[in-house]
């Protein structure tokens, strides 16, 4: 499939050769093109929508410069335009690096983790701890909420140690506001740098999960709130962001299985929904399988 969207690409590349200008003529059979790859990469319709009309509206009139022919000069502004909307831009709208987790706080920086059961919470949580230890050399505690399943508890424990963090101990009986604090408490006390909360998750959206979650976040004050999401999840993963949006200040998101053989539509789909950046992308099971996500490669992936 992906190689048929290269192809049917590139042949209209070809047809556009020998025109000057990019115009509403010729745009409009690449545009059906880009569409149709968006919707099969699993972009929610509303943005893609959204995302067809900005390239035409920046496309449109564009005089092609040197060697190029319209083609692939509406290539250039595709890209361009995809990595915008799933990165960051300055006020110039040029494209900024990769964010990473701010951890602008008065230690210890809290980071709060939210999203689905099954998302990858937990193993995106160890998987945070070990870049923190080994890239920002922080001293990391974790601790875990969900006090719903103490497989998840437990879990947490054996990644903890893996990423060569510390954990602190919670249990079924207790609730998560009291694990919350004795955590924060401890972490003080210890000296950590950054506390890392994993959350219970259900598998659907509920108002009782939302409002744990709310009352966590009031409880730890956290300086990234990140909503974790499973970018095989595709156009599902727009109801459930909006969902943690309304209930969350959310400062940013991590894409877990983009290992997966998804087209990582999702990724343009949540970012135009949160707001938030997307900071990370889990790309395997594995303890160091988390890169911090670089929208301009992620771009070419979606497009196919
Ligand atoms: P939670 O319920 O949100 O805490 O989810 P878990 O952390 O338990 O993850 C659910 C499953 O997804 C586990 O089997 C993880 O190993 C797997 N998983 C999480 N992140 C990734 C990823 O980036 N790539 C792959 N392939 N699997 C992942």
């Amino acid at each position: 499939m992906a190689n048929a969207l290269t192809d049917k690409l590139s042949r209209i590349v070809k047809e556009m050769r020998g025109q000057a200008r990019i115009t509403e003529g010729n745009v409009a059979d690449m545009l059906r093109e880009v569409r149709m790859a968006l919707l099969e990469a699993d972009v929610a319709l509303p943005v893609v929508r959204d995302f067809i009309a900005r390239v035409k509206d920046k496309a449109l009139g564009q005089a092609v410069v040197g060697s190029l022919t319209p083609g692939q000069a509406l290539v250039g502004v595709v890209n361009r335009e995809l990595a915008a909307t799933m990165g960051e831009v300055d006020e110039s709208g040029a494209l900024k690096g990769p964010a990473d987790i701010n951890l602008a706080a008065q230690p210890p920086a809290v980071i709060l983790m939210a999203g689905l059961q099954g998302a990858g919470k937990t193993t995106t949580t160890a998987k945070l701890a070990r870049h923190l230890i080994t890239k920002r050399k922080k001293k990391v505690l974790t601790v875990s909420g969900d006090v719903y399943r103490p497989a998840a508890i437990e879990q947490l424990k054996t990644v903890t140690a893996q990423a060569g963090a510390e954990w602190f101990p919670s249990t079924p009986d207790q609730k998560p506001s009291d694990i919350a604090r004795a955590a924060l408490d401890y972490a003080k006390k210890h000296y950590f740098d950054v506390l890392l909360v994993d959350t219970a998750g259900r598998l659907a959206i509920d108002e009782a999960l939302m409002k744990e979650i709310q009352d966590l976040h009031a409880i730890l004050d956290p300086v990234e709130t990140l909503f974790v999401v499973d970018a095989m999840q595709g156009q599902d993963a727009v109801n459930t962001a909006k969902a943690f949006k309304e209930a969350l200040p959310l400062t940013g998101i991590v894409l877990t299985k983009m290992d997966g053989d998804s087209r990582g539509g999702a990724a343009l789909s949540v970012r135009a929904v949160t707001g938030a950046p997307i900071k990370f992308a889990g790309v395997s099971e594995k303890i160091d399988g988390l890169e911090v996500f670089d929208a301009e490669r992620h771009a070419g992936r979606v497009l196919g």
